[in-house]
């Protein structure tokens, strides 16, 4: 049984944005580090998002105002950082006047423009989507709308740069090696790591992180054998994808009655992305598959979107979707 001689600072589980991202800033700290992923790096939940960096605007509603700022705030620390996989997208919102009155979202939108320092994002605007650019692809009888900004981003990429980088920095980071147990003893966590191919690993860390993304419980009950009085809900969300519904390189973020909002914005060269449900999802986190129920929700969202050449119904393809820890 291979052995690490001394103990490292860290012992971070989880290869998706949160172990990586932990694991360069600990690196970064001076810290000696090691993060283990029982697969591959952002094979779970961190490939699956919407790919969104953003403030969230709807989180303004719920009187949200520091979650914002704050969010905002990192929107562009991202940009700046990482400006080759994180792109500004323009928003647009159709005006429902029966949902929200317009007051009430150009105030909104004031707030999301200046809750945090913006330096190269535009600004929100009022918009008439009779008009090119925006009109196209939406059906007659939509005429004002809103437009704002948030980014979008290569969401594994961004896993693999947070990776990469610790390493950089001196982090060992495991691939296919599962952390299996963890035991503290004294100022120390006796760790066992069990490499796919390979015999177990046994070492020792003065801290350990628990970032299993969907499997945080189960890795805390059953791996480490401790208990919580707090539990966690695991949500799914679904993407679906259909044949190109627009021309342009836009999103668009629809109300509905609800008040869940969906969005739609181009995917590769050809497609156009609607998402995203978010339903409970029950049992084993590593299984999971889109429901009937969630293509149906999804695919009633088109209505503002004239009936395109081909995007039946049956050419639905389905992006990957993933259970959430929320
Ligand atoms: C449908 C959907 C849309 C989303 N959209 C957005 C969005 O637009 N913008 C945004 O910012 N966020 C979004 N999110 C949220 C975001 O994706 C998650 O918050 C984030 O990916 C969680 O990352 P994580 O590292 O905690 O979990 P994960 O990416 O799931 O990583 C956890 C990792 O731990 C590993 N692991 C588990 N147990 C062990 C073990 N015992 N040993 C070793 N490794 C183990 C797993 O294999 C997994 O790779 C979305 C989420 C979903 C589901």
């Amino acid at each position: 049984m291979a052995t690490f001689p001394t103990p490292v600072d860290l012992v971070v589980v989880g290869g998706g944005i949160n172990g990586t991202g932990i694991a360069r800033d600990a690196a970064g700290r001076g810290l000696k580090v090691l993060l283990c992923e029982q697969h591959d790096l952002a094979q779970h939940t961190s490939s699956a998002s919407s790919k969104l960096v953003h403030g969230g605007l709807r989180y303004l509603e719920q009187y949200e105002f520091r979650l914002v700022r704050e969010s905002l705030a990192e929107r562009e620390v991202l940009l700046r950082a990482a400006p080759h996989i994180v792109h500004p997208m323009r928003f647009v919102m159709p005006h429902v006047p029966q949902l929200r009155p317009a007051w009430m979202i150009r105030m909104g939108l004031f707030l999301y423009d200046y809750l945090a320092r913006r330096d190269t994002l535009p600004e929100s605007d009022s918009i008439d989507l009779r008009a090119a650019p925006y009109h196209d692809g939406l059906k007659p009888g939509l005429s004002k709308g809103f437009i704002y900004s948030d980014c979008w981003v290569d969401d594994a990429r961004l896993v693999i740069a947070n990776a990469r980088a610790a390493a950089d920095l001196g982090a060992t980071v495991l691939t296919r090696t599962a952390c299996v147990s963890a035991r503290s003893e004294g100022a120390l966590w006796r760790v066992t790591l069990q490499p796919e191919n390979a015999a177990p690993l046994e070492m020792s860390s003065r801290a350990l992180v628990n970032v299993a993304g969907p499997w945080a419980k189960q890795f805390l009950n059953e791996n480490i054998n401790l208990d919580t009085p707090f539990g966690l809900k695991l949500v799914k969300g679904s993407h679906i994808i259909v044949p190109r519904l627009y021309a342009g390189k836009h999103a668009f973020i629809l109300q509905n009655d609800d008040r869940r909002v969906v969005f739609v914005y181009p995917y590769e060269e050809h497609y156009t992305l609607i998402g995203t449900t978010d339903v409970e999802h029950t049992g084993d986190p590593g299984e999971y598959s889109v429901s009937e129920e969630e293509i149906d929700y999804l695919w009633r969202r088109k209505p503002l979107f004239r009936p395109y050449s081909h995007a039946g119904r049956r050419g639905l393809a389905l992006l990957r979707h993933s259970p959430v820890v929320r």
